[in-house]
């Protein structure tokens, strides 16, 4: 499969760019999102998920800002309906990049500046802003309009 190449942008993000977890990401090369996804679950889930698998499990999800209809990962929406939502989900003691990805789980994945993570975990938006926004992308964070 060839996908198009996208123009080099030329703005750099900022301390008010948008950013989301692009689900498409994860979908080039052979990144694992389930993999990665377990280590967010909570205790109770990754017990009872441990021999599940979930591989292909899609379902449809209504975007609920645009109300446009998605297939979703059924572990995507697992956790955003539940282990997200458990207290102590975004962990003081984990990475930026981790903490980042599960502020996304929490809130549906809408868009936020670095200046919006930095009040959720705690983190200065200048050292988020660096770790987010440099040409590396981490779990598949990147800006939203990119
Ligand atoms: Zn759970």
């Amino acid at each position: 499969m060839t996908l198009p190449t996208k123009p080099i942008r030329s703005l750099r993000p900022t301390l008010d760019t948008p950013f989301h977890i692009d689900y498409g990401w994860w979908n080039k090369g052979d990144r694992d999102l389930r993999v990665y996804l377990r280590s967010h679950l909570c205790a109770q889930h990754r017990d009872q998920l441990a021999e599940a698998n979930l591989d292909g499990d899609l379902v449809d999800w209504i975007d609920p800002l645009t109300a446009e209809v998605k297939r979703m990962d059924a572990l995507v929406l697992l956790m955003q309906a539940h282990c997200a939502q458990q207290p102590g989900f975004i962990g003081e003691h984990s990475s930026i990049v981790d903490a980042a990805f599960r502020v996304f789980l929490t809130n549906d994945n809408q868009p936020l500046t670095p200046r919006d993570l930095a009040e959720r975990i705690d983190r200065d938006a200048e050292t988020i802003l660096r770790t987010i926004g440099g040409k590396q992308i981490y779990q598949g964070i990147r800006p939203a309009s990119g």
